[in-house]
């Protein structure tokens, strides 16, 4: 048998990047330098508690072995740029990942409640821009740029865990949603990767209800997340009828409503009778805030364990459909409904808007690699100046 350092010496070009790799692979990496696989946990704990990337600072492992990391291995994460804040406490980063593009992470602190203290809950992106183009997000307009890396997916949460330990903040992040930009089960294995280490003792220690991963509704990836982890699942529905959510969320076309909600079915049959499913609804003025539209939802999640979440539509520039956000008054109705319909929904304040880090609103600097862009660029040319500008 060749020496099993050579042969991971002889086959990575580049270094190996440790970060969002979860412990199991990093005990098999170790095991295959003829390490004991505990060096994993080691390792580990200088990465995401100590928040260590200098293997040279890894005190506990032999100098020769710091010295062999060092060659063949990193600890790296994409780095962010200058933070903007808005006035309700919202943080926002643009972070570089791969090939030139920028994603952006929000970072949203949340009062406490009465059985739960402050939560910091960090809203992180999974890919550059989106392939969805659903008719009300400003990511989707600009197209999609690529998948990231599962280093960069953890990466942002690192960076960020960093920019509290400085700040003395030593609980941290307590929640992760993967809502920022991109479809989460459109880049499935980096995602569910960094969920794992979201979620190990020895990663970032979130309990799995606080790792919540959202999708405009891939159906076979919600089987097959529902198979991998026991995560927490959020589907952005914005309709309750196919008619009307094949015009918002274009994806309904290929996996319709009932299917859509049989993989939740499956999903809750799975997790245990404590959990439930959230969904989101964008409500758009005229559009899908209707009574009858509140009335049909109720109907349609009935026998759901479920909540909804309402989020109220936030405008961004190159909205060419001038959709609006409805009154309070009609908000309120609308979760009343519900409500009364017996299906738990909560409105959502709008938090960091005035620095477009509210829902829908994330945008970066991506290169599209689709025809979107082109087209858009074609046939609107006030759009154009701002795509130009990004
Ligand atoms: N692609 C995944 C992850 C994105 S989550 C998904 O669709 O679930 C971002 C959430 O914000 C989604 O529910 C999305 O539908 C919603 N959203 C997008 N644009 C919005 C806008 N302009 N106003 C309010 N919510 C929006």
């Amino acid at each position: 048998m060749p020496a099993p350092t050579q042969s991971i010496a002889a086959t990575t070009a580049e270094r190996v990047n440790l970060l969002g790799m979860p412990r199991a692979e990093l005990a098999a990496f170790f095991a295959s330098l003829g390490e004991a696989p505990y060096r994993a946990s080691q390792v580990m704990k200088w990465m995401y508690h100590a928040l260590v990337d200098d293997f040279s600072a890894m005190t506990d492992l032999s100098k020769a072995l710091r010295a062999r990391l060092a060659d063949i291995a990193e600890i790296r994460a994409p780095e962010l740029a200058s933070s903007q804040q808005a006035g309700d406490a919202v943080v926002k980063w643009p972070a570089a990942v791969g090939r030139g593009q920028m994603v952006e992470t929000v970072l949203i602190p949340e009062s406490g409640e009465a059985e739960e203290p402050s939560r910091r809950t960090l809203c992180i992106s999974s890919q550059a821009g989106c392939a969805l183009d659903c008719s009300f997000c400003a990511t989707g307009k600009q197209g999609f740029g690529g998948n990231l890396s599962r280093a960069e997916i953890v990466g942002q949460a690192w960076r960020v865990a960093q920019h509290l330990a400085r700040r003395g903040d030593a609980r941290g992040i307590t929640n992760i949603v993967f809502m920022g930009m991109g479809e989460p089960l459109l880049n499935f294995d980096p995602v569910m990767d960094a969920a794992e280490v979201f979620m190990d003792d020895l990663g970032f220690g979130l309990s799995k209800r606080r790792v919540t991963v959202s999708t405009a509704g891939v159906v076979p990836r919600i089987y097959d997340m529902t198979a991998r982890a026991d995560l927490a699942l959020a589907v952005s529905l914005h309709a309750p009828n196919d008619d009307l959510r094949d015009t918002l969320v274009p994806i309904n076309r290929k996996y319709p409503l009932a299917a859509l909600l049989a993989a939740c079915r499956h999903y809750l049959g799975t997790v245990g009778e404590r959990r439930s499913v959230t969904f989101e609804y964008t409500l758009i003025d005229g559009v899908n805030d209707d009574l009858a539209e509140a009335q049909a939802l109720a109907t349609l999640l009935g026998d759901l364990r479920c909540k909804v979440n309402l989020i109220p539509f936030n405008p961004f520039a190159d909205d060419r459909r001038g959709y609006r956000r409805p009154s309070s008054a009609r908000m309120r109705r609308f979760q009343t409904t519900l409500q009364e319909a017996g299906v738990p929904s909560l409105l959502r304040t709008t938090r960091g808007d005035e620095i477009a880090a509210a829902c829908g609103q994330l945008t970066g600097a991506v290169r599209d690699r689709t025809r979107r862009r082109s087209r858009l660029l074609a046939s609107a040319p006030a759009a154009a100046t701002d795509l130009a500008a990004a």
